[in-house]
């Protein structure tokens, strides 16, 4: 029997990604009018993250600690076992991570960036430097607080916004090898990012994971593999890799991991539930993080989640080897990429996991990289549709020692989908009010730093606009959608 993706065909021949799961919790939301949104986006400094849900309709800043859970979780979640030292829940969290991950040294912690603190505590010395396939905002921070430095090791096309390479994630091979043969004895480790996050949820290949693994091993460098957003790259492994089209998102994840000689992951993610945690086969690398667990999170056995959490987490890591659990998102995603494709609005392509990228450079060109054009549309998309987004760009970037600006490599909107939350018809909302938005796009203006923190800058930083466009938004809205909300 194949075990290729499945689509269900439509009599229309329209192409419809249908949902493989109903709705049976819902939450009421709220749509306020413009008038109050430009109210809220100027409270929020022009920042999505100073935004109340109150103030939104769709929340697609992000898909951490909000994917849809089912109704396994919850009930698992009732059955936990209250526990210091050595409950229950954790020895089932074990089990689900060595069923699905195959690793049995396990350290938990309370989220991913949590994980990332202890492995760059554990590994990364003043001169360090880390090559990875591209950098995570919260891996970079850990890394350079403790001295190290990031390589970034993709492909040159990789940064391309429109693009057929199904595997934008790939880490350059060569690349790989030249940075080992200049840094050789300054690497602790080699890390690889599932479903590379900053760069648009692009997926790597198996092929290049194996290949990647064997650079290190001739090395005798630890690969590191950031698993949090694992299983829409297995899943697109499936989809876009020939080699394992018929092999089951299960053997992928197996193998996937077992390339990897430590392998982390925020539970807000890959498991639809909270945590997170380290997990390893090595009991050299096992016993030289293990210490700081309880320094930082916790006790070993449940390292600062609460134990219903470690029970959403082992149901939800068993779910992630279920192909409709982890393809809901990539497909809402590639139909809505697809759409605005059609309709000339600049996204990322190949369309990829975690969310749908608008590229703010096509789409703003008239807002230079110094004013933040992708915090500018992120700003402008919120105050036009209700719908919050995130900002991938320059804000979410640094400044140098000479205090500029790091100008990202691209700038993009992110349009997180969830696993299991929305509707279609709210991604054709989504769809209708961008479109608008790119036929006013002339008329959307830069943003600056009023108050900007010195690290992570674009969780707190608050901005304004560099002139009156927010209003002049507001009036053209009001102009062709009349009283609508
Ligand atoms: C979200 C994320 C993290 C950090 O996880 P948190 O749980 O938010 O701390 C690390 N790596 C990747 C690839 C992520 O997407």
């Amino acid at each position: 029997m194949s075990e290729s993706p499945k689509t269900i065909r439509f009599f229309s021949g329209e192409n419809i990604p249908l949902e493989m799961h109903k709705v049976r919790i819902v939450q009421k939301l709220f749509l306020p009018p413009i008038e109050e949104r430009l109210t809220a986006v100027r409270r929020a400094g022009f920042n999505t993250f100073l935004l109340n849900t109150r103030e939104v309709y769709l929340d697609m800043l992000t898909d951490s600690g909000t994917n849809a859970m089912s109704d396994m979780q919850l009930g698992a979640m009732m059955q936990a076992d209250d526990a210091y030292a050595g409950s229950q829940s954790f020895e089932r969290m074990q089990k689900a991570i060595e069923d699905v991950f195959g690793k049995r040294l396990i350290l938990p912690v309370h989220q991913g960036r949590a994980a990332e603190n202890i492995l760059a505590q554990s590994f990364v010395k003043p001169g360090n430097v880390i090559p990875m396939n591209y950098h995570f905002t919260t891996t970079l921070a850990h890394i350079q607080v403790n001295g190290g430095k990031v390589v970034e090791l993709v492909h040159d096309n990789a940064l391309q916004i429109k693009s057929d390479n199904p595997f934008k994630g790939n880490m350059d091979i060569a690349k790989l090898r030249a940075a080992l043969a200049k840094e050789g004895k300054n690497v602790p480790f080699i890390r690889m990012e599932a479903s590379t996050n900053l760069i648009g949820g692009q997926p790597f290949s198996l092929a290049n994971l194996r290949d990647v693994a064997k650079v290190a091993r001739e090395h005798k460098i630890p690969l590191v593999l950031d698993a949090s957003l694992i299983g829409e790259n297995a899943y697109f492994i499936k989809l876009r890799e020939k080699e394992f089209r018929n092999t089951s998102v299960a053997d992928i994840l197996s193998e996937m991991c077992e390339q990897a000689d430590i392998v982390y992951f925020s539970s807000r993610k890959v498991s639809s539930s909270r945590g997170g945690a380290i997990c390893t086969n090595r009991t050299d690398l096992f016993d030289h993080m293990k210490a700081l667990v309880p320094l930082y999170e916790g006790f070993l056995t449940y390292g600062g989640m609460s134990v219903r959490e470690i029970e959403a987490m082992a149901v939800g890591l068993h779910e992630t080897t279920d192909e409709s659990v982890i393809g809901q998102s990539p497909s809402f995603i590639a139909y809505l990429v697809e759409r605005l494709e059609k309709l000339g609005v600049p996204v990322v392509t190949p369309a990829g996991g975690l969310g749908c990228h608008v590229d703010a450079m096509g789409f703003l060109p008239h807002v230079p990289q110094t004013e933040y054009p992708a915090g500018a549309l992120a700003a402008a998309f919120y105050l036009i549709s209700g719908v919050r987004g995130m900002e991938r760009g320059t804000v979410s970037s640094i400044r140098d020692e000479n205090g500029n600006d790091v100008l990202a490599d691209v700038e993009l909107l992110r349009l997180a989908f969830p696993r299991r939350v929305f509707t279609l018809s709210q991604v054709k909302y989504v769809e209708d009010r961008l479109h608008w938005l790119y036929t006013k796009r002339h008329l959307v203006g830069g943003l600056r730093f009023v108050e900007e923190p010195p690290v992570l800058r674009f969780f707190m930083g608050r901005m304004e606009a560099t002139s009156d466009w927010p209003e002049k938004l507001v009036k053209a809205f009001r102009a062709d959608f009349g009283d609508s909300l």
